[in-house]
């Protein structure tokens, strides 16, 4: 089958021919039918974080079962679904509080096993979710990973009805947090980012765009300032401005991927105000189930935020990374293979 592949650092991903191997017992096969192009997948091309050679990306999955391996008792040949992209031992404390993120043997489809930039992948049967038909496979494809991850994001930073949110990056993930955090009650959303066209967007869902030629702190703070702040983008710089947007009690919350060192002061930035600074690496399978639940709903959509899909070739592929390191991507690129 037709897969692309990371090579070394730096170089563009290769299509090369894979061998598309038998499901296990409790795994199903799945023809992939949209894979999300990811800032991620940017990151681990360029070699942070680190994946092995010969690896096949690809994390944002939905496709329909096409085999199912004997043990299998709650899928069929058939089935429309979207991967949960985080595959764990299945019977460890972790595993067991539905955080297998954390599982000392976890893996992550696309990156640490082989993943979604291919005609075909399989996975663990309990990391797949049954799609509403609400939701289109490309929609499903995105909402696998920056819309879960963004819900998680909100959730880790305990967003309670009636607070108020700044957004740093309205990219895939800060467009799905801005309608999820109106969801979970939030009052005012700020949106931070550098494109006034992706603010423009994020006004248009409900959030309130922050002047990027003005310092977005005290902007944030002149207005009120925010219980709780997502860093979506990958910048130590953004997530100083999460703190400092923050009032007492505040939580910052950091998603995005970066080698650089923030400097934080443990009485201005955390004791005096009891400010917290909250990590967040992707997010659970009942956050996927909820997300389905909102989207089946009609309450929540992805669909206006994919700006165009590509073919499963390496060309297309490398183009559509390029564009995001430059800034000039859409939104979100879907692959959708032939
Ligand atoms: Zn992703
Ligand atoms: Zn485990």
């Amino acid at each position: 089958m037709k897969a692309l592949h990371f090579t070394t650092p730096g170089q563009p991903l290769a299509m090369e021919d894979a061998v598309r191997s038998a499901p296990g017992p409790a795994d199903v096969r799945i023809r992939v039918l949209a894979a999300g192009i990811c800032r991620s997948d940017l990151h681990y091309r360029s070699g942070f974080p680190a994946v092995d050679s010969g690896r096949i990306l690809g994390h944002e999955v939905a496709g329909e079962i096409v085999d199912v391996g004997p043990e299998c008792k709650t899928r069929g040949v058939g089935d429309r679904i979207v991967v949960h992209y985080t595959v764990g031992c299945g019977v460890c404390t972790f595993c067991g509080s539905g955080r297998e993120r954390f599982c000392v043997t976890g893996e992550m489809v696309g990156k640490d096993r082989d993943g979604g930039y291919a005609e075909y992948v399989t996975v663990p049967e309990r990391n797949t979710v049954v799609l509403p038909s609400a939701v289109s496979d490309r929609a499903a494809a995105v909402m696998g990973c920056s819309s879960s991850t963004s819900l998680h994001a909100l959730r880790k930073g305990r967003l309670a009805k009636g607070e108020t949110v700044a957004i740093l990056g309205a990219g895939g993930l800060g467009m799905s947090a801005i309608q999820l955090a109106f969801l979970l009650g939030a009052e005012r959303v700020f949106a931070v980012d550098l494109d006034e066209t992706k603010l423009a967007i994020a006004a248009s869902l409900g959030a309130e765009p922050v002047d990027p030629n003005a310092d977005a702190a005290d902007v944030i703070r002149k207005a009120g300032g925010v219980d709780v702040a997502l860093e979506l983008v990958g910048s130590a710089q953004l997530m100083r401005t999460c703190i400092d947007s923050l009032n007492p009690l505040g939580r910052a919350v950091a998603v995005g991927l970066t080698p650089d060192v923030l400097s934080v002061g443990p009485y201005t930035d955390l004791v005096d105000g009891e400010r917290e600074l909250i990590g967040c690496s992707d997010h659970t399978l009942a956050d996927l189930h909820d997300l389905m639940a909102f989207a089946a709903a009609g309450e929540f959509s992805v669909d206006p935020l994919i700006g165009a899909t590509v073919p499963l070739e390496a060309a297309a592929v490398n183009s559509v990374l390029d564009d995001l390191a430059a800034g000039t991507a859409p939104i979100r690129t879907v692959i959708v293979p032939e």
